[in-house]
């Protein structure tokens, strides 16, 4: 314990469990070879079994208070660097060589970091997030269930996803409301290839944008493809086997890749 009253509005819910912090490091499968970027440290839980584990660690924490009781607690541990600042800031594209990352993250940003991350899908070999369940369940989700929807498609584009194990909120203090889940996503070597990455993310917010509808409805009106072109794009794209009557949520990751790519040929100029 540090003292320092929790900043609720930073996401800090602390992970007192040693077994669960345990079980994330073991699961990160971290050899002295390997970098770790980890986002938030907190009290440095983590940090400190993750510096034992990994050649280096490279913490970023927002909360001024927690990096002075971070550089107090764990200055002298040789193999750690402590950032001062915003993860949602830090230039993840200019890092040496490529890193695991390892987060308890806080929950208020906890999607527009990971999408940050995958920007910087480079310079990043695997992650191992504590997410609020029910993010951690649509990151991972399969076609055709409640949870399939825009996030899984976006991130299953990068990377191979595993939901792995359920974390009650009583490991952490203060408690939150909800559970959490640990999930771990080893980014692919070669994205799926689309022509332009840009399109397709306008292809899947589009199509996601009514879940309830045909994708001809949502899609029609996306401005992704010219009205005057649309019976002969969903005749094509019939004739590849996806029949626009159906829901996005029934598209698997390659029916949407092929799906863009063949909306992007026949695109608004
Ligand atoms: N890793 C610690 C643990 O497991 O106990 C703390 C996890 S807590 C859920 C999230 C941490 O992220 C807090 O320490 C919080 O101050 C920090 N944080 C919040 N927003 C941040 C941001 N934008 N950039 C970096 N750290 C942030």
């Amino acid at each position: 314990m540090t003292g320092i009253p929790p900043r609720k509005s930073l996401g800090q819910n602390f992970l007192i469990d040693e077994n669960i912090v345990s079980r994330i490091v073991r699961t990160a499968s971290l050899t002295k070879e390997d970098t770790v970027v980890e986002i938030g440290p907190g009290q440095g839980v983590l940090t400190r079994e993750l510096a034992e584990a990994a050649g280096s660690v490279i913490a970023i924490e927002l909360d001024e208070r927690l990096v002075r009781h971070l550089r107090e607690t764990l200055g002298g541990v040789l193999n750690l660097q402590i950032i001062s600042g915003d993860a949602l800031a830090f230039p993840y594209e200019s890092l040496p060589g490529r890193v695991t990352v390892v987060a308890n993250l806080p929950y208020y940003i906890s999607t527009s970091i990971i999408t940050k991350l995958l920007g910087a899908h480079d310079k990043i070999t695997s992650m191992v997030l504590m997410l609020q369940k029910e993010v951690a369940q649509r990151i991972t989700a399969s076609p055709g269930g409640r949870d399939y929807g825009y996030m899984s498609v976006m991130v299953q584009f990068h990377a191979q996803t595993e939901n792995l194990f359920i974390v009650p909120k009583q490991a952490f203090t203060p408690v939150p409301k909800v559970d959490s889940a640990v999930v771990r996503l080893v980014l692919r070597d070669a994205p799926e290839d689309v022509s332009d990455p840009v399109f397709f993310e306008r292809v899947v917010s589009a199509a996601f944008s009514k879940r309830r509808k045909m994708l001809k409805n949502s899609l029609k009106n996306s401005l992704v493809i010219p009205p005057e072109k649309f019976d002969d794009v969903m005749g094509r794209l019939i004739r590849v086997g996806i029949d626009l009557s159906r829901r996005a949520e029934t598209l698997s990751l390659s029916e949407f890749v092929l799906m863009s790519e063949i909306l992007f040929e026949n695109r608004e100029l």
